[in-house]
């Protein structure tokens, strides 16, 4: 690929850093580290302020088609998502801006896209996403959540867990076991449904401290139009696939990660310990530069998957291989961040936190990043397999 922008790109390029940096300037201090958005009504009505902010402009749908209100540029899309991760700038539901819809593009009847899409372009709904059950996480296509058809419904039953967001989300989709008789992989479809629909039960799954991200959600009986799936009856796993695709492809965890070695280096160079600057020290010298190069290769890698997606040749390999790299990348970053700042690195919301405690923040989330979207072992055997051609284990 062409690594160099067109003028037209570095114009939106600016457009996007100026009106994020803008943002960034009414961002509520609370707002440290994702988790803040569900945790604080402050960080959601900023979150949702964002959004409408972007639909506004239209950059909510930059790289739909067209016909649907979209440019079809990818790149624009990948330009914006580095404005919004560099500012740390909520306003995209991951769930519906950054999959779903790429998905209902790629997958869905023109009825569903007409239906659904225009909403989430609009900033007027949010999404969830729910596949994981108690018993099928990396083996997903074992879960046991059923929705059976009827007449013009499908009945939904089940439970699925380590739902994100799913107490906030108006709208979720999810996959559930369609054919109980089929065979594996067969036997799954993939619905859209309004979160309050009788018969859905969200119940938080609460952390140590009281704070909640992700939930459990039970399904009683739950009726859904039977119009409301996106591809074929029995055909979801192939919907799974595409979506995930998009699901672990986002650019703006690495922009994040641009800025924060930023504002280390600011740290190592204001700082001093035993009379010198940290920056003097070539421990932390090397590590600094390693992390940069890392960080350089993680964007370049995006910009390729962006760029294959734009072309419709990404293969499952390219997008596993940016999810491996960028989130083992987000925790060499936070461990180096914490190794510099010593104790002090633990703290948050205290006037001895440096750099608002935001690597308190990172240092507790880095993980979560290598076990969702499909752990980093699972991302290495599609590697293995769909890219490098290496024959399945028993
Ligand atoms: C922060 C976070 C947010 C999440 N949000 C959502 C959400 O919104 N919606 C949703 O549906 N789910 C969500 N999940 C669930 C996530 O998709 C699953 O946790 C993930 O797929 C792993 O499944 P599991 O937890 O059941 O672990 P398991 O599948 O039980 O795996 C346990 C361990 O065994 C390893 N392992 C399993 N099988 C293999 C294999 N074949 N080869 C090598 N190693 C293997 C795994 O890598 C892992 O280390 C979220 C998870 C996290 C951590």
């Amino acid at each position: 690929m062409d690594f160099q922008f067109t003028d037209e790109q570095t114009a939106r390029r600016k457009e996007f850093f100026q009106v994020c940096s803008e943002l960034e300037e009414l961002k509520p201090a609370e707002f440290v580290g994702f988790e803040a958005l569900y945790n604080f009504d402050s960080c959601w009505e900023y979150d949702r302020r964002c959004a409408k902010e972007f639909a506004k402009r239209g950059w909510l749908a930059l790289h739909w088609p067209a016909e649907y209100g979209g440019s079809g540029a990818m790149m624009d899309r990948v330009l914006f998502s580095e404005a919004r991760g560099y500012h740390g700038i909520p306003g995209v539901d991951v769930f519906g801006v950054g999959m779903l819809a790429p998905t209902l593009l790629a997958a869905a009847s023109e009825e569903v896209k007409r239906e659904f899409l225009p909403p989430i372009a609009a900033a007027e709904v949010t999404w969830c996403e729910l596949w994981s059950e108690p018993n099928a996480g990396s083996d997903l296509a074992s879960l046991t959540a059923t929705a059976m058809k009827k007449g013009d419904e499908y009945i939904i039953n089940g439970q699925k867990t380590w739902t994100t967001g799913a107490h906030k989300a108006d709208w979720g989709f999810g996959v559930f076991k369609s054919d109980p008789e089929a065979r594996s992989h067969h036997n799954l479809s993939f619905l859209l449904f309004d979160m309050k629909t009788p018969g859905i039960t969200v119940r938080p799954l609460l952390y140590m401290n009281g704070e909640t991200i992700y939930n459990e959600v039970y399904f009683d009986d739950v009726r859904v139009p039977a119009k409301n799936i996106v591809g074929q009856e029995n055909e979801g796993w192939a919907v799974v696939n595409t979506l995930a695709g998009f699901e672990r492809s986002n650019i703006d965890q690495i922009m994040g990660m641009v800025r924060g070695l930023e504002t280390l280096v600011a740290y190592c160079n204001e700082t001093k310990r035993n009379g010198q600057p940290l920056a003097k020290d070539s421990v932390i010298r090397n590590r600094l530069a390693q992390t940069a190069c890392d960080i350089e290769a993680a964007r370049s890698l995006a910009y390729r998957v962006a760029d294959l997606q734009n072309r419709n040749e990404m293969s499952l390999m390219d997008a596993s291989a940016l999810k491996v790299f960028a989130s083992d990348l987000g925790e060499r970053l936070a461990f180096l961040a914490t190794d510099i700042l010593g104790p002090y690195g633990q703290v948050k919301f205290s006037r001895w936190a440096p750099m608002n405690g935001q690597w308190e923040s990172l240092y507790h989330e880095c993980f979560v990043f290598t076990i969702s979207m499909g752990t980093n072992e699972i991302q290495k055997n599609i590697i293995a397999w769909y890219g490098l051609g290496l024959p399945r284990m028993k």
